[in-house]
């Protein structure tokens, strides 16, 4: 005989077993919501060269188990993704000599340039069709659409690392499955299983958190973007390296991760932040979002890690009463906080160049700027090898931290920064300073190649 009214009677497990059914079969009934033969345009990618992405006429595919159906509301233009949409050589390649044997090409590499392929590694948008496998989220519901997936059950996932989520290493050629079909029947694939640049996007899962807000699409495109995520990640969410309030953070490049990581270090209570950018407008906007100082490495050039430990010394340096000891790279001058974020150029830019085109000397300077006992975030793509002094590297007392995404941890973090956005505490209207519809991708990626502008955000 069950106990009348313990909370733990068999009733009770029984009845939270009906309860779980039920919304099984809740989501069940919306898998039927999705809506094979639905036409939708996408711009595809495929071949080499200029001129490789088109905007298609495409019809969906029928989705299954753990596939999600997205509409569309924003896109960021990642400039990491530059290369593959307008066809450019991938960093770090220069220009081969005219009479030059071709060179090998990675069969992957090769393999992802024939398939038709809608590029876009993000977005954000409304869920339009679940598969029967989905609890994550329901049709209806607003989502970010992450760059970076987060399982939940894989090795990374279970020690704390979501942003490396092992699924992130699921989008070659063979993971890819086609999601929709171009008039002439070729089918049709999401790049990184999203494929931002289209009307809709066909995703799995893990890919998706929800994000209850009524923000506009541009502002929850911006602050969802793998950018914005990844700036914030380094400096707000904790799990890389823990800016505390009244430290010092120097930002190594002010595109839109770092003016993103500049605003999480303010909203972590950071009393100096310092932002370096050869770009003047990007400096302005660092100012105007929280950065106390700005710095133009082309200006400061040689003098640049000097300068930060320099700004990084405080108002007192007498070692009895806790201050700052600026001398020799052991001492207790520098940045506590230094996230990297320049990378290599995928084109020379429009507006003020940085002194190294394959990003490796900032990688250099941000090491050294930090002070003994200081994090380090590294979160660019850059192009060849660091060399850094010995000695630093091996007793200097700095710590390094690599990730994706800042370290951010999708399903926690991207609603804790969404907030922040809903609550005005961050600024998205200044990073997202060129917002096109669909048919004006490619010149707004013209823009984000150029560095003409902060960042681009296609809407749909
Ligand atoms: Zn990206
Ligand atoms: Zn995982």
């Amino acid at each position: 005989m069950e106990p009348k009214d313990s909370a733990f009677s068999r009733r009770g497990v029984l009845a939270g077993g009906v309860a779980l059914a039920a919304q099984s079969g809740t989501l069940l009934a919306q898998s039927k919501a999705a809506a094979p033969g639905r036409k939708f345009r996408g711009w595809v990618s495929r071949g080499a060269g200029p001129g490789r992405t088109t905007l298609q006429d495409l019809t969906l595919r029928p989705i299954s188990g753990r596939q999600i159906v997205v509409r569309t509301e924003a896109t960021n233009l990642c400039y990491s993704n530059s290369s593959d949409v307008l066809g450019l050589p991938p960093p770090g390649v220069p220009p081969a000599a005219k009479d030059a044997p071709p060179r090998a090409v990675p069969p992957a590499f090769l393999a992802m340039s024939r398939m038709a392929l809608i590029q876009g590694h993000g977005g954000v948008g409304t869920v339009e069709a679940v598969g029967p496998e989905v609890r994550r989220v329901q049709v209806g519901d607003r989502v970010c659409v992450s760059g970076t997936p987060q399982c939940g059950s894989c090795y990374q996932c279970l020690r704390g690392r979501a942003d490396m989520c092992q699924f992130l290493g699921r989008q070659g050629p063979n993971d890819l499955v086609p999601i929709a079909d171009m008039r002439d029947g070729t089918p049709v694939y999401a790049n990184s299983h999203i494929g931002g640049l289209a009307e809709l996007m066909v995703t799995f899962e893990e890919w998706v958190v929800p994000v209850f807000t009524k923000a506009s699409a541009a502002d929850l495109g911006m602050v969802c973007s793998c950018v914005s995520v990844a700036g914030l990640g380094c400096t707000a969410s904790q799990v890389l390296a823990d800016v505390g309030i009244g430290s010092i953070v120097a930002v190594v490049g002010c595109g839109p991760l770092g003016l993103s990581a500049i605003q999480g270090a303010r909203i972590a209570g950071a009393s100096t932040i310092i932002g370096i950018d050869p770009i003047r407008v990007r400096r302005e906007v660092a100012l105007k979002v929280g950065a106390t100082h700005v710095l133009d490495p082309n200006v400061e050039g040689d003098k640049l890690v000097e300068k930060v430990r320099e700004l990084s010394n405080g108002p007192n340096n007498r070692l009895w009463a806790g201050g700052r000891d600026s001398g020799g790279l052991l001492g207790g001058a520098g940045a506590d906080f230094v996230v990297e974020a320049v990378g290599a150029d995928r084109a020379k830019p429009k507006l003020e160049a940085g002194p190294d085109p394959t990003g490796i000397l900032p990688i250099q300077q941000a090491y050294m700027m930090c002070a003994p006992g200081g994090h380090i975030v590294t979160t660019s793509l850059p192009t060849g090898n660091v060399t850094l002094p010995a000695v630093v590297f091996t007793i200097g007392g700095r710590t390094h931290h690599a990730g994706q995404c800042g370290g951010a941890n999708p399903m926690r973090d991207i609603p804790r920064f969404v907030e922040l956005l809903d609550k005005k505490q961050f600024d998205a209207k200044s990073l997202a300073t060129t917002i096109v519809p669909i048919e004006g991708m490619l010149d707004a990626y013209q823009q984000v190649i150029d560095r003409t502008t902060v960042t681009a955000l296609m809407t749909a």
